[in-house]
């Protein structure tokens, strides 16, 4: 078993997957949609995608290949994520800009970096998250100060940061030809896994425009399954307080 098939079993029902969306991005033929944080497989359209594109699902496997919930199977993907790896030491730094330290979660450093990235016209956007109407994190492209500063903050529930990437017509419409984007480092992990297969395979990935990414720190996120069951007025939320 592989392809689609495989996510299903081994990741999606044995509750691993961390809903980073990066399968969705990767497809294709545009099979996987990320609904209610979960892949999802347009089953319906199948047969029509399969035979106006020429291509069969199972042929490609590249959603298994870049889940970073499944091991890297080959020697080539395993070295080029022992090369991606980060092996200086530690830093610890606190942003000077007034407007960032205001609203960041601890020291400010992402979107400062971000702001820099973006004030020298280094990338074109930054994938970010921010809220939407139901206090659920969702993943943005933005490309002004005022909009980082929106996105600023950490949102301790899961956003599948690369969705956006799934639609790349669209982005490069809109002239993002090179993102930067942050994640948490099991979605970093993704992206680096990815971008494997294309050094490799030379194939056509939409994490090609990614030319920047961070990746947070972070113990685990939660599932935000218990916010949608309160009947309050998410709208009317004004803030959150973790604790662990
Ligand atoms: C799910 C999660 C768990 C974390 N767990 C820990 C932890 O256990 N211990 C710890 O020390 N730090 C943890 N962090 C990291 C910490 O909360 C800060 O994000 C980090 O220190 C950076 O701070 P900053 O002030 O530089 O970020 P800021 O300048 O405030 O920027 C944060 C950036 O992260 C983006 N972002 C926010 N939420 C998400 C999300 N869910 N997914 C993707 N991007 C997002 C924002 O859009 C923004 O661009 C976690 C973060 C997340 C998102
Ligand atoms: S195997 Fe290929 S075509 Fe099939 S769902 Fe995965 S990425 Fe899409
Ligand atoms: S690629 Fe991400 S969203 Fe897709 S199955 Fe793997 S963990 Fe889940």
């Amino acid at each position: 078993m592989n392809g689609y098939d495989q996510l299903l079993e081994e990741v999606i029902d044995t509750d691993i997957c961390v809903s980073c969306g990066n399968c969705a991005a990767v497809c294709p033929l545009q099979y996987i949609s990320i609904v209610d944080n979960k892949p999802v497989q347009d089953t319906q359209n199948k047969s029509e995608i399969e035979s106006r594109s020429g291509l069969a699902c199972n042929d490609c496997n590249i959603c298994v290949m870049s889940c970073p919930r499944i091991e890297p199977s080959y020697f080539w993907q395993k070295k080029e994520l022992e090369r991606a790896k980060y092996d200086g030491k530690p830093k610890a730094a606190r942003t000077t800009y007034q407007p960032i330290k205001k609203v960041c979660q601890d020291g400010g450093v992402v979107t400062t970096i971000f702001k820099y990235l973006l004030d020298n016209n280094l990338v074109d956007g930054v994938v970010v998250s921010q809220y939407n109407e139901n206090c659920a994190p969702v993943p943005v492209v933005v490309a002004t100060e005022e909009e980082l500063l929106s996105a600023a903050g950490s949102r301790y529930t899961v956003s599948s940061i690369y969705s956006p990437l799934a639609d790349l017509k669209k982005l490069k419409d809109k002239g993002y030809e090179r993102l930067a984007i942050v994640g948490t480092p099991c979605q970093i992990y993704a992206l680096r896994k990815t971008q494997a297969i294309y050094n490799r395979r030379n194939m056509l990935i939409p994490h090609n425009i990614i030319t920047f990414a961070v990746g947070l720190f972070c113990k685990g996120q939660f599932d935000d399954q218990i916010l949608r069951s309160i009947d309050i007025d998410k709208a009317g939320v004004t803030g959150f307080d973790v604790k662990c």
